[in-house]
């Protein structure tokens, strides 16, 4: 039987970093195996879904190279992938389990459910339905509803007995029958519940292996509860811990951002993330910590995904940003700026500019921090910075003086200027780097930049020494 996996995510806010990783071990599933990994969008929730959420999900995975072979966006033979569209699917389903004694009908009205969790919560029990109209004779039922009453259906529950059910990542999983409670299948209005929807929809799509969060675990035994009613071959089950803060708890926007649009407007490389996500829940052979989706194809099983709660660590995800930063050549890096602010910018002058900062950038974004001193035609700076703590107002303007001579008939290269600075630096009897960092915060405004001459070569002659000159006069006028 071919591989076909999904994911089926709801639309309803940002498009989360979870559903991006959980999309990753599905499609490199699917590759492995030349099956297939298809997007189904669950919107049964009417009053959270919205369509904006759902074109983020589809724009953020293309994004991240998360690509679908089959999808609402993008078509195949079990659509459609949008649940909306599948309403008229499901309610014969759940009528033919009220045939098969394997579900009911429900009249209960909402007053009297809440009198029932009322009553279990005071006896401290945990609130599930009571079983009212499971018990009542089904002639009774019908009455209700041939004289109007809403009703809903309801999964029948075993009260005893366990069930057992075997998970790839986590062994076997066992679940007291008489903790689960008797699911709606299907709501009052016709539309189908998460369980109900989630289940015929794998069957109708083939769906060979179920690869989700953890967190849905304990929604399994309902499932397997209606492939055994439904009479069809359930999935392989597998359940993948779940991104972790910090402090161990699930990942939550409150302590970590967890939109993929937070990554991507971050600057954040698309092929880093989807690598650091791989690597949070699959260890390669050797160790191995930098690698592409088809490196990672090659030895990936679900088995072999980690059973523990990787901690979403944004220091790892920065290293790995430098580490695919580095790698591309300056062109696709001064091609990836544009959006950051490169764009728009004199090409030729971006063109130089970023081998100089291919090895400080953190993230795309860092960009306008690291090269405004590029394009400005001033730039500030504290006095009191660029005299430092171990020199005098005089003192440093002297130097500025020097290095102004020196520099204006200087070849205008980085080579050149090195040479004749450190000339001066000896003449002068300082190191270096007491000459060079207040011309550094005189020409660039900051005490950090890419090597000094290399920066001053870029920016280029005249405006060097006018903000040589300006930083001087500020220093000593006259
Ligand atoms: N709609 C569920 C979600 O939002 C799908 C869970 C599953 O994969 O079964 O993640």
């Amino acid at each position: 039987m071919p591989v076909r996996v999904r994911i089926a995510p709801s639309p309803t806010g940002d498009p989360h970093v979870g559903t991006a990783y959980v999309a990753l071990f599905n499609r490199t599933w699917a590759r492995r195996n030349g099956g297939q990994f298809l997007l189904r969008i669950e919107d049964t929730d009417r009053a959270r879904s919205n369509p904006e959420s759902e074109r983020m999900i589809f724009e953020s995975l293309k994004w991240l190279g998360l690509t679908y072979d089959e999808g609402p966006d993008v078509g195949g033979p079990t659509g459609p992938y949008r649940q909306s569209e599948r309403v008229s699917i499901y309610p014969k389903h759940a009528k033919d389990l009220v045939e098969k004694g394997a579900a009911y009908y429900c009249t209960c009205t909402a007053d009297r459910l809440e009198a029932v969790r009322k009553a279990q919560s005071a006896a401290k029990l945990a609130p599930r339905y009571d079983g009212h109209c499971r018990n009542l004779p089904p002639a009774e039922v019908k009455k209700q509803i041939d004289a109007g009453a809403p009703w809903v259906i309801r999964l029948k529950v075993a009260n005893e007995g366990e069930c057992r059910f075997k998970d790839v990542v986590r062994g076997e999983v066992v679940f007291a029958w008489d903790q689960i409670d008797d699911q709606i299948l299907l709501k009052s209005d016709g539309w189908p519940t998460y369980h109900l929807a989630n289940v015929v929809d794998d069957h109708l799509m083939g769906i060979t292996h179920v690869i989700r969060a953890e967190e849905w675990i304990s929604s399994t035994p309902k499932h397997i509860k209606l492939y055994e009613v439904f009479g069809w071959e359930p999935p392989v089950w597998c359940h993948v811990p779940l991104l972790r803060n910090k402090d161990k708890s699930k990942i939550s926007k409150r302590k970590n951002p967890t939109s993929l649009n937070w990554y991507r407007d971050q600057g954040y490389l698309p092929e880093a993330l989807v690598n650091f996500l791989g690597l949070m829940g699959f260890s390669m052979p050797a160790g191995l910590e930098v690698y592409s989706p088809a490196e990672m194809e090659k030895e990936f099983t679900i088995e072999k995904i980690n059973a523990g709660g990787p901690v979403f660590d944004m220091q790892k995800l920065d290293w790995m940003n430098g580490q695919y930063m580095r790698k591309l050549s300056a062109e696709e890096l001064a091609k990836r700026l544009g959006p950051f602010g490169a764009a728009g910018k004199d090409p030729a002058l971006v063109k130089r500019i970023v081998p100089l900062i291919q090895d400080r950038l953190r993230v795309l974004s860092d960009f306008g921090e690291l090269t405004s001193f590029f394009f400005a035609e001033t730039v500030e700076h504290d006095p009191a910075v660029l005299v430092g703590k171990k020199s005098t107002a005089a003192e440093t303007a002297s130097l500025l003086a020097a290095a102004v001579e020196v520099l204006k008939s200087c070849e205008w290269t980085a080579a050149a200027m090195e040479g004749k600075l450190r000339e001066v630096a000896t003449s002068k009897n300082i190191k270096p780097g007491d000459l060079f960092m207040p011309i550094r915060i005189a020409v660039t405004g900051k005490a950090a930049t890419p090597p000094l001459t290399e920066t001053m070569e870029v920016i280029g002659k005249e405006k060097c020494l006018a903000r040589l000159e300006a930083a001087r006069k500020r220093l000593s006028p006259g």
